[in-house]
């Protein structure tokens, strides 16, 4: 069964898309989600809705990037008691090859999809090593093949693969698992704002050049995300750490 009652969770960037559905999952197997993000407003709906099904979850300002702030809202949201669940999620895209990339943008990325990563599996895995948990950091199948034009987020999401099997090896003896999964294409904001961004007018065309790119033949659901999150927090996962998941329709394998 995945029954996470009594389990307190940590989600970043939980305001949106991935992140939102993996908070909504949590919370409704009876999880107290504390939902970041650097949107407050976003994350405060999210609580709303959780609420609105009787599940337990509240809104934290934090900008993963800033080590400072990830410690302060951290300390403020477990208030002395242990962490159970932490997922990675927050995270930025960006479009450019090694050539036009420029460094301002290499850095922007990389302060938040690594740096991020790194500043609340610090504080993540302090309030964890006492009890055991679980970590989930969001990867991509950006990581595992070659896609153009995504030099600084394809190393970023590589970084991330790399750092889940340093927590995994050195955090064993915790009791605490730490597993990633790369998602293919998944339909969110993210997707939305980067088809606006770089094909306006032609998003629709895009969107639909996108999903074909997909053995499966469509984007992936927020939802179908949290799912899998969702398994590899219970204890149903208890012999699995330091592996990482596709889920991408295909994508990578096919
Ligand atoms: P999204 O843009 O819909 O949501 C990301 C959330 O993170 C937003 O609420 C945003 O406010 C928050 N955020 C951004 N910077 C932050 C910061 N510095 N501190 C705290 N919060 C911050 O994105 P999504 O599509 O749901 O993606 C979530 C994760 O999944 C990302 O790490 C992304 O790289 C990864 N991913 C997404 C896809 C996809 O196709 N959507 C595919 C593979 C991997």
């Amino acid at each position: 069964t995945f029954d996470l009652t009594g389990k307190k969770a940590i989600i970043t960037g939980g305001g949106s898309g991935i992140g939102r559905a993996i908070a909504i999952i949590l919370a409704a197997h009876g999880a107290e989600a504390h939902i970041m993000d650097i949107d407050e407003a976003a994350a405060e709906k999210v609580v709303k809705e959780i609420e609105a099904e009787n599940g337990k979850a509240s809104s934290w300002k934090c900008n993963v990037a800033d080590a400072t702030d990830v410690q302060a809202v951290f300390h403020k949201a477990l208030d002395g008691a242990g962490l159970d669940i932490l997922i990675n999620n927050a995270g930025i895209a960006h479009v450019g090859n090694v050539l036009n990339t420029s460094a301002e943008d290499f850095d922007r990325i990389y302060e938040v999809n690594i740096k991020g990563v790194f500043n609340t599996l610090k504080a993540g895995v302090e309030a964890m090593k006492s009890g055991g948990g679980a970590i989930v950091n969001l990867s991509s199948v950006a990581a595992h093949v070659g896609i153009s034009d995504r030099f600084a987020y394809s190393t970023s999401k590589g970084a991330v693969h790399a750092m889940t099997l340093s927590v995994a090896k050195d955090c064993l003896s915790y009791g605490i698992r730490c597993n990633s999964i790369s998602p293919g294409r998944v339909h969110t904001p993210f997707v939305d704002g980067f088809l606006s961004k770089n094909y306006p007018g032609n998003e629709k065309e895009m969107f639909e050049a996108l999903s074909k790119t997909q053995p499966i033949g469509r984007m992936g659901r927020p939802d179908e995300i949290g799912s899998l999150v969702l398994y590899l927090c219970s204890d149903e996962a208890a012999f699995i750490t330091g592996s990482d998941f596709a889920i991408d329709g295909g994508f990578v394998t096919l």
